[in-house]
């Protein structure tokens, strides 16, 4: 996810320490899903069925279950108190006819009614107690139908009139990893972590819609007013899909030196000249991640852009990002860039996002000033140096940074290794992602950027499809490089500034003075 420059001041701190890893495994959960929209009453209807492979050498006797639509079901959410504790008050206020929820569910394991429970905090979890307890190397199905309002768009997902973002909609389970259970509820500030599986899923929308999706479209057919699109995506840990009657749509195809692939944009015809080279800025954000990390293992890459006004950022989902407005073709590139850049640091390497948000979001950011750099030389520009040298430093492009050296003077900000919640909304943007970028080029000065980019390369051979921890990159950097990285990783857990700070450093409030 990205959004510019947040903008609330406070203060705590969590860290969380490595901790080293036994013999690697992970649970697999592949989902069948059929799905119908009513564009009247934005509701879904559907059924689910989940086929829930325990790799673990646990016996499980229950399976916590994520509800998160129900985050949107009244004031007493972990979501609604996280937007009121960041200074949001829309949704709180908000009447009951823009509010969401998930019901008529009716939990079957093998066939048999299963026992549910509340979590104890949360509306957004639930407790599936397993009718036999399921040993290790075994599967259980787990199935349900479901009903769904959609709440209006507060975050990520809902709906804008008859523009549907159907994202974090379906029952999922929590991830069981060699830490346990790890059960969370939906937040607007912290991200996910999700099993992987095979999916397939058949959406039924009215006729005259469009509808892009996780994935690719294997089949449709037309049924009198409605159609159904069946998308089919293996090996991914999220399935999100949108549909709107007027979106516009841009394809080619890109060859990758293993295989050629799908490049598809939808967009808003109101903003078609900002969208005119979007098909240009996906394929260099895929090149350039292909090359740097390793090769996009998909056969489909989407962005859709989000209807109505902008909200300054995006949100990424396996194959397919959402893209809000944008101010020009420029930022369009960038957070193009960002969220297809999320298919590697989320969607593939798939680390706890809640738990360790500089692991997406800063290793993300690290790419994105690579990718500018390249974009720069690609089109011969060079806008910094082109300016006036007491303006270079004064430039958008700088400013994340100037906040970042704002915010550590006045020793307002958090250790990178902070957990998504415990993070302030301001430094959950200026240290998860910029000053993880920056810890990410000081590794690269310290290893040597061929050394680094092996690194890199490796981390993603070896935890591709798979959920990395902290410690397993820093054995995989010190492995590489041969090195002991213990002072460089050691700065991940503390506050203040990476290194001495340069003298011509400027801080906000020398920015704000520029008129
Ligand atoms: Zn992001």
């Amino acid at each position: 996810m990205k959004k510019l420059l947040p903008l609330i001041f406070f203060c705590c701190t969590s860290v969380v320490s490595f901790g080293q890893a036994p013999a690697y495994w992970q649970q697999q959960v592949d989902v069948d899903i059929n799905v119908a929209l009513n564009d009247q009453a934005h509701a879904l209807t559907g059924d689910i069925k989940m086929r829930y492979q325990n790799n673990s050498p646990d016996t499980l006797h229950f399976i916590w279950m994520h509800l998160w639509p129900n985050a949107y079901k009244n004031d007493r959410t972990a979501f609604s108190e996280q937007l009121l504790q960041n200074g949001r008050t829309d949704f709180y206020f908000s009447p009951e006819n823009k509010k969401g929820y998930i019901n008529r569910l009716s939990f079957k394991v093998n066939n048999e009614l299963a026992q549910v429970e509340d979590h104890p905090q949360h509306q957004d979890i639930v407790k599936i107690i397993l009718p036999t307890p399921l040993p290790p190397a075994a599967a259980v199905i787990i199935e349900t139908p479901f009903h769904e309002k959609l709440p209006e768009y507060f975050s990520r997902g809902g709906h804008i009139n008859q523009s549907y973002m159907i994202t974090q909609w379906y029952p999922k389970p929590a991830v069981y990893d060699v830490q346990g259970w790890h059960p969370m509820p939906y937040l607007d500030q912290g991200e996910f972590y999700s099993e992987f599986g095979n999916y397939k899923v058949n959406i039924t929308v009215p006729a005259t819609y469009k509808v892009a999706a996780t994935g690719v479209l294997r089949a449709e057919s037309k049924q009198d007013i409605v159609k159904t699109l069946r998308f089919e995506q293996d090996n991914v840990h999220d399935f999100a899909w949108f549909a709107d009657k007027d979106f516009e749509v841009l394809h080619d195809t890109l060859q990758l030196a293993g295989k050629t692939i799908d490049v598809f944009a939808y967009y808003n015809k109101a903003n078609a000249k900002e969208w005119a080279n979007s098909l240009k800025f996906i394929k260099n954000a895929v090149n350039t991640k292909s090359n740097w990390l390793g090769e996009y293992p998909y056969n489909i890459v989407t962005v859709v852009e989000k209807a109505g006004a902008s909200d300054g950022g995006g949100m990424e989902y396996p194959t397919i990002t959402l893209i809000s407005k944008t101010a020009n073709e420029k930022t369009l590139d960038f957070l193009i860039n960002h969220e297809v850049g999320h298919n590697w640091f989320y969607g593939i390497l798939a680390s706890n996002e809640r738990a360790h948000p500089w692991m997406d979001e800063g290793m993300n950011s690290y790419y994105d000033l690579r990718y500018a750099r390249f974009r720069d030389a690609q089109e011969g520009r060079n806008s910094v140096q082109k300016m006036p040298s007491f303006l270079q430093k004064r430039t958008p492009e700088n400013i994340e940074h100037t906040l970042l050296q704002t915010i550590i003077g006045i020793k307002k900000d958090q250790p990178i290794a902070t957990h998504s919640e415990a993070f302030s909304s301001y430094n959950y943007g200026l240290v998860a992602y910029t000053k993880t970028a920056e810890w990410l080029q000081l590794l690269e000065r310290n290893l040597g950027t061929p050394v680094f980019d092996k690194v890199m390369q490796q981390y993603y051979e070896e935890y591709k499809f798979k959920h990395p921890q902290p410690a397993d990159f820093k054995v995989v950097a010190e492995r590489v490089s041969g090195k002991n990285l213990d002072d460089v990783f050691g700065l991940l857990y503390r506050k203040g500034s990476l290194t001495a700070p340069a003298a011509k450093d400027i801080r906000l409030t020398s920015f704000l003075n520029l008129r």
